[in-house]
């Protein structure tokens, strides 16, 4: 276990949402529920969020112009944190943000393997006119060799174009048919996990742009997180919508995983 400190960072952006906007409400929504009383800090493993302030911190909102320069402004905001030596779980945002993100970690690691929970493959190489689309980050990141491999989880939304994008990227798919809990993803580190809420059945997590029905349950994606072996370096959690919310249902989701997530980083 290696002591350095946790940097949770808002990433308020939603200027590449193909269809809705809201996600930039996100961080707010997310650190309003974890301030409310309505649940402890304490992660399912025993870990003490509460009294741990000095592995992990709230770093705020990152400055992000609402459309050009956005990206660099992210990576940059990414890129200062790991300088100082801590490592960054964003908080997005829609799934565009991932690309810079994972850009900045990719300049500090070599052999990136990146776990990608989603019910969307996005692998379009370009969508809508756009390839700063939330449709786009994974094309972006393995067409420009950020990581060694991607590893995608609870894939129900594979069309023909993004199929050819998985095949000509080596993507690892696992679709949500197919998943079983306790699936042994033979991750090795240096991991980044990139965790889309829609990747969720929207039973469980109804506030996002574009529920698909099918998902995983909140217990198969903490089954996923709980058995990383590896070494987390990064991690996001993206596409939290509050405007589509349900009686906060979806935003104390978005708080489970995150203690959940600053767990395995603090064990890892
Ligand atoms: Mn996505
Ligand atoms: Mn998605």
């Amino acid at each position: 276990m290696k002591a350095d400190r946790i940097a949770v960072l808002g990433v308020p952006c939603d200027a590449n949402s193909s269809f809705l906007r809201g996600c930039a409400l996100a961080p707010g929504r997310i650190r309003e529920t974890m301030a409310s009383g309505a649940m402890n800090l304490t992660a399912e493993d025993g870990t003490d969020l509460d009294a741990l302030h000095a592995r992990w911190r709230d770093a705020g909102d990152a400055a992000v112009p609402d459309g050009a320069g956005a990206f660099d402004a992210i990576e940059r905001a990414a890129a200062a944190i790991l300088d100082g030596g801590e490592r960054l779980l964003a908080l997005g945002g829609d799934h565009s943000i991932t690309f810079p993100l994972v850009r900045a970690h990719s300049a500090r690691h070599d052999d990136l393997t990146i776990l990608h929970v989603d019910a969307h493959p996005d692998l379009y190489d370009e969508y809508g006119g756009s390839r700063e689309s939330h449709a786009c980050p994974f094309a972006r990141i393995m067409e420009s060799g950020l990581a060694k491999r991607l590893v995608q989880v609870g894939i129900r939304a594979m069309n023909a174009p993004q199929r050819k994008q998985a095949d000509r990227f080596d993507v690892e798919v696992i679709p949500a048919r197919l998943f079983q809990p306790g699936v042994d993803l033979r991750l090795t580190g240096p991991v980044y996990v990139s965790l889309d809420l829609d990747g969720l059945d929207p039973a469980f997590a109804p506030g996002v742009s574009h529920p698909e029905p099918g998902g995983l349950s909140v217990r198969d994606v903490l089954g996923v997180v709980q058995g990383l072996n590896a070494r987390v370096v990064g991690a996001d959690i993206v596409e939290f919508n509050p405007v589509r919310d349900v009686n906060g249902i979806t935003a104390v989701v978005a708080v489970k995983l995150l203690k959940e997530l600053l767990a395995k980083m603090m064990a890892t």
